[in-house]
């Protein structure tokens, strides 16, 4: 192929204990996911998730247990962290059945859903787009991806989040309102999930704000932990 201006480079995440990386094609992101976050978020807890996306090169991909650095944003004040389970998609497909869902899921990585949580509040009482809140550059740490069959049993595992050695953030990907099957089959039915497509799949709560210099320790159980320092 031709192009009239040098492609840009394909945004990858790094793949653990192998050299191999996975090629990022979309990122897909559930909302109020857990309901102790929901209730932190303003709203009942029982209230059906819902998505947004962020650019596939918002990836900042470390490579296994490396202390990845994230520059704190632009225009916000109160950057926050979301620690989040993160399920890569190695199969495609539409209309999804929840039963064969399972079987489209290549991996999983601990992710942060960065958030410029101030115009993210500013949308929502404007009633605008998130993009600007949600899918900034860097916005999107990931650890490196851990194959299904090495991976055990992610329904059952525990998620935490330390800034600075302090606990923030902890839960069980069992509170999921939704549960993995159920959001791949249900994205799946509002767009056509490609290979390379992650799934940001929403935060427990303890949500709060970094500072510059804050390091952030995120974890899942049988996953690769993630390290970031915000510079
Ligand atoms: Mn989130």
């Amino acid at each position: 192929m031709n192009y009239v201006i040098t492609p840009p480079e394909q945004a990858s995440v790094a793949v653990a204990g192998a050299e191999q990386r996975f090629p990022v094609h979309r990122i897909y992101c559930v909302g109020r996911n857990y309901a102790d976050h929901a209730r932190e978020m303003g709203s009942s807890g029982r209230e059906a998730p819902f998505f947004f996306t962020k650019p596939a090169d918002a990836v900042l991909s470390a490579v296994a247990d490396q202390v990845i650095t994230m520059p704190y944003p632009t225009l916000t004040g109160d950057l926050h962290h979301e620690i989040e389970l993160v399920a890569a998609i190695g199969k495609g497909g539409s209309n999804i059945a929840v039963a064969d869902a399972p079987g489209h899921i290549w991996g999983y990585a601990v992710g942060l859903d960065m958030t410029r949580r101030d115009l993210q509040a500013d949308a929502k009482k404007l009633g605008r787009p998130w993009c600007i809140a949600k899918g900034f550059d860097a916005s999107a740490p990931i650890a490196p991806i851990t194959p299904v069959a090495q991976a055990g049993d992610i329904a059952h595992a525990e998620i935490w989040l330390k800034v600075n050695g302090q606990a923030r953030q902890s839960g069980r990907i069992e509170q999921m309102i939704w549960n993995l099957a159920e959001v791949v089959s249900h994205l799946s039915r509002a767009w056509q999930l490609a290979p390379g497509d992650l799934i940001y799949t929403g935060t427990p709560a303890g949500v709060g704000a970094v500072q510059r210099g804050d390091v952030l320790e995120g974890g899942i159980t049988g996953l690769t932990p993630l390290h970031v320092r915000v510079a």
